[in-house]
């Protein structure tokens, strides 16, 4: 059967967003929250243009999804991010008691798993969603701003 409103479907809403931050000459990390099959909420890293190291893309979208819903639990809800979640966020998203997370690429370096950043005992974690697509993405960034240096 057809599925329209899978993984892959919410991850390139994510990519989109990660394509905004590129844009903006920000890491390209971009992540959207989404429940019952309908995105409440976007974000895209925007640390250098409100020069703010809290302001990860996956910041964005759970202040976005509580707003949203209006209280601050995210239980049901799917984080799609194009980037594997780093301490920080993950910290933020154990407050939030979301159900779910997906991520695209791992960060080896800065990621939650290798730092074993604890998650809610209900959250499922799954990786590797376009994985190529959010590397590459990356990728491209550090080529770029290599050359202009
Ligand atoms: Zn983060």
């Amino acid at each position: 059967m057809l599925q329209p409103f899978d993984d892959t479907y919410f991850m390139k809403k994510a990519l989109q967003e990660a394509e905004m931050a590129f844009d903006k000459g920000e890491i390209p990390v971009g992540a959207v929250i989404v429940i019952d099959n309908r995105v409440i909420a976007r974000g895209h890293n925007l640390t250098e243009l409100l020069t703010d190291v809290t302001a990860h893309a996956e910041m964005q979208a759970i202040t976005a999804a509580s707003n949203f819903l209006g209280g601050k639990y995210l239980k049901d809800c799917t984080l799609y991010v194009t980037l594997e979640p780093c301490q920080m966020c993950a910290g933020a998203l154990y407050w939030s008691q979301i159900s779910k997370i997906v991520y695209g690429a791992r960060d080896l370096e800065r990621g939650c798993i290798n730092l074993n950043t604890k998650l809610h005992p209900k959250t499922v974690i799954k990786g590797g969603v376009l994985e190529d697509e959010a590397s590459e993405l990356l990728k491209r960034f550090f080529i770029q701003k290599r050359n202009l240096n």
